[in-house]
């Protein structure tokens, strides 16, 4: 029987660690699939190391890198790509890829949550499930997923939740497409409404996040246009709300640059249409705030840096976060 192909690309974090002096990424991607015999029945693994940093490291240059190189994977006949990475930017890091890949073939991110020096390392068993959802056919035409604990997140709803739990991944509202069960994946849900974001150069478009907080005025806010920065994402209170002082800030930012309104709960749709009160989403709508709707603050930041890499004007800016991932 032939093995489909995978290809790993290690990018660093506690997957790829070992404990001396406090725990680093040093183990290289063959350290890491060598490391799981079990692999080996499932596919053919080639494995390397895209990069060796710590999750926090990481630019979205060396994403649009990375979504390069995934490319020419998948064309070179892998039938499947596995990143490994640190779990503390796993989410940007998938959805990332979920916007700038239009592939069939399934993209899997993973990570550990208890590195190699401790009971229950959970690296091994979240590379073994990585691979055995990369090579089944119901992970093809997913996105972008992250499979840990067993479970297999879409990129565009999947959050980091818990600084230490290896059930630390959850998507809110759906929960997980599918999970690993017996070394076989089971998918329970199809994701709709995939978008994707042409990026033709590497250009930096720096996008400011800024969470709103009981009493701040905001007044960093006047200085992101003197910082270079080319775009806003508000991480607003509840439904989408800020302070009347924060909302005149917001106002003269959004006639500079795009200023798109998140909430900072961290689940559900920001409000359109609800509430009518000085800061309220109807009155920062009105003065030029372009609604997020189902995407928190992290990943609004990514698809408005790529949208601003990709030369869009204000208007398609506007278009693409007028469609939330979901069907009415
Ligand atoms: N600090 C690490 C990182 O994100 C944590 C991890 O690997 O989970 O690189």
């Amino acid at each position: 029987m032939t093995l489909p192909r995978v290809t790993v690309l290690s990018l660093g974090g506690t997957i790829s660690s070992t404990g001396e002096g406090g725990v680093k990424p040093t183990l290289s991607g063959a350290d890491l699939v060598a490391d799981v015999p079990e692999i080996a029945d499932v596919a053919k693994v080639s494995a390397r190391s895209f990069r060796q940093v710590p999750s926090g490291e990481l630019i979205l240059g060396d994403l649009v890198e990375l979504a390069r190189e995934i490319r020419s994977e998948v064309g070179a006949g892998a039938s499947g790509v596995l990143v490994t990475q640190g779990t503390d930017t796993i989410e940007e890091t998938a959805f990332a890829l979920d916007l700038l890949l239009d592939l069939a073939e399934p993209v899997v991110v993973t990570g550990a949550m208890r590195n190699p020096t401790l009971p229950g390392a959970d690296g091994p068993a979240n590379l073994l499930a990585s691979v055995q959802v990369a090579t089944s056919r119901s992970a093809r035409d997913l996105g972008v997923l992250v499979v840990l604990n067993d479970e297999a997140h879409a990129a565009r709803f999947v959050r980091k939740t818990h600084t230490q739990s290896p059930a630390t991944f959850r998507s809110e509202p759906s929960g997980p497409v599918g999970w690993v069960a017996e070394g076989l994946f089971r998918l329970a849900q199809r994701p709709v409404g995939r978008r994707t974001v042409s990026v033709p150069g590497n250009a930096d478009a720096p996008v400011a996040l800024y969470t709103a907080a009981l009493g701040d005025d905001g007044r960093v806010l006047d200085e992101l246009p003197r910082l270079g920065y080319r775009g806003l994402v508000v991480e607003a209170l509840g439904g989408g709300h800020v302070a009347e002082k924060v909302a005149d800030r917001l106002e003269k930012l959004a006639r500079e640059m795009p200023v798109v309104l998140a909430s900072r709960t961290g689940s559900g749709e920001v409000l359109r249409n609800t509430y009518g009160f000085a800061g309220s989403e109807i009155d920062l709508i009105g003065r030029g705030l372009i609604p997020a709707g189902t995407l928190d603050g992290p990943k609004a930041r990514l698809l408005l840096s790529l949208l601003l890499r990709s030369g869009a004007d204000r208007k398609s800016i506007c278009a693409v976060f007028e469609k939330p991932y979901v069907e009415e």
